[in-house]
This record gives C-alpha cells, structure tokens and sequence, in this order.
C-alpha cells in the first residue's frame, strides 16, 4: 500500500481523492484546513443574499464517505521534508510517498495589504458572509440616516475588479438594489443606490472577446451598474477609495482585483511565477521532486501554445482527475502521459438572466448564455440536497425576483467578552 497525502480539499483536491478512492493501492489521507468543500464560483451568491452558506458547502466527509481508503483530517500544513518524506502539519507529522498539494489562490491587494479591512475580497465563505452584511447594513444605516450626504454615502458600493467576480458581483448587487429591496424600505429608495464597477483595464473581462465584453458591459448598465475603465484605485480606506486625485464616499467597498496562489509550503525550493503559482513539470510535478505535485490555482502550467492555463475550476478538476490516474498508474508500474487541458470555455453570469460564454468559436450572450451557466452550476454544485435546494431556490428567486437569505448576521458574537478581560486583569 502506497501512502497518498493531499493538501486541498478544493477542486483539485477533491477530484484526485475521489479517483484515488476507487485505486486498489493507495492508501489517502486528506488533510484541509475547513471540514468542508466549497463551491467557489457561486459565493458571489451567498455574498448577495442569493443563498446560504451551507447550499455551496458540503462536509468532506460526507462526499467521500464512501471511499473506504480514504481518511479525512481538519489541520492545516505548514512544511514539507522532501528527503524524509514527510508533511507538518497543525494537527501532526504525516508521512508520504506521494503528495499532492493543491491549496489554491487568495485575493491580493498588491502590496497594500492594510486595504483589506475596508475592502474585502471573496474566496471564503467568512468572507462572504461578511459582504453580505456590510451590504445589508449598508441599505439599514441609509434608512435611519436623516443626513443626505451620509445617507448617498451608504448607498455608494464600489466593486475594484473587472473580472468574472468583480462582474458577477455587480450584477447581483445591481440587481438586488433595483428589484429585490426596491419595495423593502419607507425613508430610502434602494433603486437609487449607485453601484460602480472600477476596472484599471481598458474593459471588464478582459479574458473574453471584446464582442462579449461590450455585451457584459451593457448588461451591467441595464442593471444600474457604472462601469468604470482604464481606473486605478491608489487608495482604500473607511470612506472610500481615491483614484490619483479623485475621492468617491462610500461605505462599501468590495475587493475583487487581484488573486495570488496560496503561500509555497516550507521545506522546499519551488520556481513560481509573478502571480506566486508553482512552476510544475508537464506530469504536474516538481522539478526534482517526482512523487511531490502542485494541481489548481497553486500551479502553474502552459498549454500548447505557452499560454498559462487560467485559474478556473475545469483546470483545477482535470488536474485532480489526472493526478489519481497517474499516481495509480505509478504504482502499478505504468508510465505516464503529461497532463492535457480540454478546454470548457468560459462563462461570466451578469444578474438574474444574462450571462456571457464563450467556448471555442462558440460565442453567447444574454439568457441563452444564463441558462447554459444555469444548467452547468447544477451539474457541477456537490451533493443531490444541494442541487435540489439551490435549483428551488433560483427558480423561486426567478419567478418572484426575491432573495432568502437577506440575513444581517452581526459580527459580535460574544455575550460576555468583558468578563475575560476582567479575568485576566
Ligand atoms: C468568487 C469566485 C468565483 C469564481 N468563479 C468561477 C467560475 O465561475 N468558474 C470557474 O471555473 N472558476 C471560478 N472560480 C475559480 C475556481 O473556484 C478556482 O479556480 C478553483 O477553486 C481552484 O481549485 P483548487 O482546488 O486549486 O483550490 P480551492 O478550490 O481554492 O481549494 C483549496 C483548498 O485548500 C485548502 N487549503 C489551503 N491552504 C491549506 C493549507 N495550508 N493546509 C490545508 N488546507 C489548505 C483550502 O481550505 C481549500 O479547501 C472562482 C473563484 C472565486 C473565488
């Protein structure tokens, strides 16, 4: 029995776990640092009130309960001995004779790190929870609030990122402003809510056709939405952000402009790229290092033509498919083939029925293009409750334009945290 640690439970991850479940000789260990696996692309909707947490999560445990060579543990890694072959851990030394890593990416404020607090960024479900209830707040201070500056102030959500997040966001929070809270409040019109997507660019999805883009971009508009390009936020702080000499008031500011792969653990010297993603051999190895692979938004792998391959979730899922087949395949004494992408296209939703896909010379926009991003976040979303839950709830958010999971949920929790500190004195 060989002995197989993964570092990951994302999309890479997971999907080399499962094809490792059914491999007679392998023997898995799945370490992450959350008991759960999230469905990245839809946190937008948690973050705007469109779902629930717990409708784009499932406990790894429960998907691959099934697999008996496969252990689950909650801990997170830190470093890695190579020549003793052997993974640290928050929770212990694991020992290996293969290892996957595939921890994925984290959003970047290029340098400024201290904007995170004004501006969170959207990879967690912590993190969209938090959106969600600086958005909703925002529209609660605006209602009580009898000043009219202040009260456009709090209306004011900025967006820093022209890329699907940064799309997908402002399209629902366009969206919720104009239709979902239109009726929902007496002093304030949310209808009036400004939301501006702020682009450094010279367009928003600058990884589709400009075709598409201009689509997306009156898509946005139809929704309320300015669409800002070729901006560069210079400063964020707790009334807004500048672009060079300009100020814009605002009590909401939402990150989503940049992604850097997850920190290299230590132990190991690693060749990465600008964007912090490891260099791996074509099998997804590292160099000098066979039985150590990076799969995911960690790594970083060319196509045929030299271009990186993008930081989405197929890239990530083949990856894991291939790793399972490879690494059994290794121990049965097989030789390899490198790792090949099949291309899936690309598809930004915009609001409740619009969308862009493109796939190939394939080029859509509008519900068409909805609907086929629909029908695909089905597909892929984990678990049958989930499917069943979130396909009700997007139907019934469709038919009536409402959102269920409008919920403030405060960021105190603590009931007593003064009685610690009286502790402690
Ligand atoms: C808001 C948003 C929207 C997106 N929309 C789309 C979309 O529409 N279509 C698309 O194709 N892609 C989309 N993506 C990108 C896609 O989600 C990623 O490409 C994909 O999740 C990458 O998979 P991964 O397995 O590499 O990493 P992840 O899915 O990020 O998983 C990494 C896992 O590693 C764990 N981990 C990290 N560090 C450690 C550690 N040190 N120890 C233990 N565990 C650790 C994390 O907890 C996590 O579970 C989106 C991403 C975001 C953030």
């Amino acid at each position: 029995m060989k002995k197989i640690v993964i570092i990951g439970g994302g999309f890479a991850g997971l999907n080399a776990a499962k094809g490792l479940g059914n491999c007679e000789d392998a023997e898995v260990l799945l370490i992450d640092r959350s008991n759960y696996h999230l469905f990245q692309p839809l946190l937008y909707q948690v973050a705007m009130a469109g779902l629930s947490p717990a409708e784009i999560a499932v406990p790894l445990r429960s998907i691959l309960s099934r697999y008996k060579n496969i252990r689950i543990l909650q801990g997170e890694a830190l470093g890695v001995n190579p020549d003793e072959k052997y993974v640290t851990t928050t929770i212990g030394r694991f020992d290996y004779d293969y290892l996957i890593l595939a921890c994925g990416a984290f959003h970047t404020y290029f340098g400024n790190e201290q904007w995170e607090p004004h501006a969170p960024g959207l990879k967690t479900l912590e993190q969209a929870t938090e959106i969600r209830r600086r958005v909703l707040s925002a529209f609660e201070q605006a209602e009580a609030e009898p000043d009219t500056e202040i009260m456009s102030r709090h209306l004011t959500f900025i967006i820093v990122g022209g890329g699907p997040t940064g799309v997908e966001l402002a399209g629902a929070l366009g969206e919720l402003s104009r239709h979902t809270l239109a009726k929902d409040f007496k002093n304030i019109d949310p209808t009036l809510a400004r939301v501006i997507l702020i682009e450094a660019g010279p367009r928003i999805l600058p990884s589709f056709s400009e075709k598409l883009t201009r689509k997306a971009a009156r898509s946005l508009e139809y929704l309320g939405v300015e669409v800002w390009t070729n901006k560069r936020v210079t400063l964020v702080d707790d009334t807004g952000i500048e672009i060079g000499k300009e100020k814009l008031l605002a009590t909401t500011v939402i990150w989503a402009a940049g992604i850097r792969a997850a920190k290299f653990l230590t132990g190991v010297a690693v060749d990465t790229d600008p964007q912090g993603r490891v260099i791996v051999l074509p099998d997804l190895s590292l160099k000098g290092h066979p039985e150590i692979f990076v799969a995911g938004d960690q790594a970083r792998l060319s196509d045929g033509k030299g271009k990186p391959l993008p930081g989405i979730a197929p890239v990530a899922q083949q990856q894991g498919e291939y790793l399972a087949r490879s690494i059994c395949g290794n121990i049965r004494g097989e030789i390899g083939k490198p790792f090949q992408y099949k291309d899936r296209g690309q598809l930004a939703t915009i609001g409740r029925s619009r969308a862009v896909l493109e796939y190939g010379w394939l080029q859509l926009s509008g519900f068409p293009a909805w609907f086929m991003w629909v029908v695909i976040h089905i597909y892929f979303l984990i678990g049958f409750q989930n499917r069943l839950f979130v396909f009700l709830r997007w139907a019934s958010s469709y038919l009536s334009f409402s959102r269920g999971a409008r919920l403030v949920v405060n960021k105190t929790w603590r009931l007593y945290p003064d009685e610690e500190e009286k502790e402690k004195k």
